[in-house]
């Protein structure tokens, strides 16, 4: 898997074939030849897409939400995608973070 970051710098990464599947079908990535698939939003834009989808209301509560939760967890082989990721407040976000913990925002950048 490669692609280029924000900033134009190359970024190569190995993906099994069942990850790039599944980036591809939830609509994370689109298939660019067939030994490269090229994921669609970079942190900030996927936050900020699933943000603005949702209208800032949280999946769970309905109240204000500004953070991104994980409908299946990352740990249980959920990906960071637009189907599997919704709005969510702090309050739900940090309820569900003992048995999920998500580092949304440092560890995407390469998965
Ligand atoms: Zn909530």
């Amino acid at each position: 898997m490669r692609g280029k970051t924000d900033k134009g710098r190359r970024w190569v990464q190995d993906t099994d074939l069942e990850t790039a599947v599944n980036l591809v079908r939830e609509h994370a990535a689109v298939v660019v030849n067939r030994h490269t698939i090229r994921r669609l939003y970079t942190n900030k834009s996927f936050r900020q897409y699933v943000l603005t989808r949702d209208n800032y209301t949280c999946y769970f509560c309905g109240e204000y939400g500004d953070t991104i939760d994980h409908l299946v967890p990352r740990a249980k082989g959920g990906h960071t995608t637009p189907m599997n990721c919704v709005c969510a407040c702090h309050l739900c976000n940090q309820s569900k973070a003992d048995k999920n913990l998500e580092d949304f925002v440092t560890d995407e950048e390469e998965a």
